[in-house]
């Protein structure tokens, strides 16, 4: 039977090696997966449940209601900490409660709300307090931080679990931003001398020790994302993309390919249709100069429709049913979210439920 939909492979395998690579490169410190974004797309409770056997005990989310759905998945026999980067938000704490969740407190406004309704509580709330170093994204300003180490009183009622930054452009190891971000995130930290902290995503890890602290956040490594936005043989790919081959044609020089009139062909071409497109989340951007794994090459992508994706093949003898690889070990997610303009994170979030699903590994 000729196979006419897309497919994703999650490799469980290829998971745990990263995890264990990250925790290496990390010096042994913590990992925490990342695991937002239902998993950046894959399955938060099938990479939670993973990685929890590979000795993983503490996760981020960013929403609350992933949290709720995390906590549900991992049940009463794998009680991990699961932190919600979104923090604390009025009228949320029965269920922050309900599900064991820790908030990262962001900013004053969260202190004081949170603190009005745990004071109430027969015991602390556990949180984490997030400090903006430079990123200007999220995170209390240094100077609220600073204003609250000085009035222990202001953290009455909440049990300070952990305290943690974000740096902005931990993919580019000469961008001076990150040492800048670690210098201020120093003295900060210092001022809880007690509570564990926590500076590296994926790519800070990769910065060296003076980044890994008490604790790691790797989230798009854990997937195979390298942590220069390009690809790292220390990584293996997890998740792998393909489509069947619907039909080959051969297109004459001159000719247009797809829709409108962007595509004119300076050669005599020969054309696979492949059974995927931006429907299933193949990033439209990715024409002209993504490419894609086919029989031992890569191949220029020509043209990415709702669902179906023409890739150039050469002299190749292809034939219907046999599979492309859109995104693999062989066409690295990296490169193809580079060729769209994007990034690791964004390619493998697209990715839809259309595709079949796989997973393979021992869960
Ligand atoms: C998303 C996120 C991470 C993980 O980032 P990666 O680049 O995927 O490793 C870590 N920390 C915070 C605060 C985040 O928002």
């Amino acid at each position: 039977m000729t196979p006419i939909a897309a497919r994703l492979t999650i490799d469980l395998k290829a998971l745990a090696a990263n995890y264990q690579t990250l925790r290496q490169i990390a010096g042994g410190v913590e990992a925490a997966p990342v695991v937002k974004a239902d998993g950046y797309g894959l399955g938060a409770g099938l990479i939670a449940e993973r990685l929890w056997r590979e000795g993983a005990r503490r996760f981020f989310v960013a929403r609350l209601s992933e949290g709720v759905a995390l906590r549900h998945t991992m049940g009463p026999n794998r009680p991990a900490v699961i932190y919600v980067l979104d923090g604390y938000i009025p009228g949320t704490g029965g269920t922050i409660i309900d599900a064991a969740l820790t908030p990262v407190i962001n900013s004053q406004a969260q202190i004081q709300e949170v603190r009005a309704w745990a004071k109430a509580l027969p015991y602390p709330l556990p949180v984490a307090l997030q400090v903006d170093t430079g990123m200007n994204r999220q995170g209390l300003v240094p100077e609220h931080l600073v204003e609250l180490a000085q009035r222990p009183e202001d953290m009455a009622g909440l049990d300070l679990r952990l305290i943690m930054s974000h740096l902005g452009s931990s993919t580019r190891p000469s961008d001076p931003r990150s040492a800048d971000q670690l210098s201020r995130f120093r003295p900060l930290r210092a001022l809880f001398p007690e509570t564990p902290a926590s500076l590296a995503a994926s790519a800070g890890i990769f910065l060296g020790s003076d980044y890994h602290f008490d604790l790691v956040r790797p989230g798009i490594s854990l997937f195979g994302g390298g942590p220069e936005e390009k690809p790292d043989p220390r990584l293996k790919a997890v998740a792998t993309f393909e489509a069947p081959i619907c039909d080959v044609r051969a297109v004459a020089m001159g000719e247009t390919v797809g829709y409108g009139s962007g595509t004119v062909l300076q050669k005599p071409t020969r054309l696979a249709v492949i059974a995927a497109g931006y429907a299933d989340g193949l990033l439209r951007m990715s024409k002209g100069r993504g490419r894609a794994w086919f029989k031992g090459a890569l191949r220029p992508i020509v043209s990415v429709t709702m669902d179906l994706t023409s890739i150039d093949i050469g002299n190749t003898p292809a034939a219907p049913g046999e599979w492309v690889e859109l995104i693999g070990p062989n066409a690295h997610i990296d490169n193809l979210a580079a060729a769209a303009g994007s990034v690791a994170h964004e390619c493998l979030v697209r990715l839809s439920t259309r595709a079949d699903r796989v997973v393979i590994g021992e869960r």
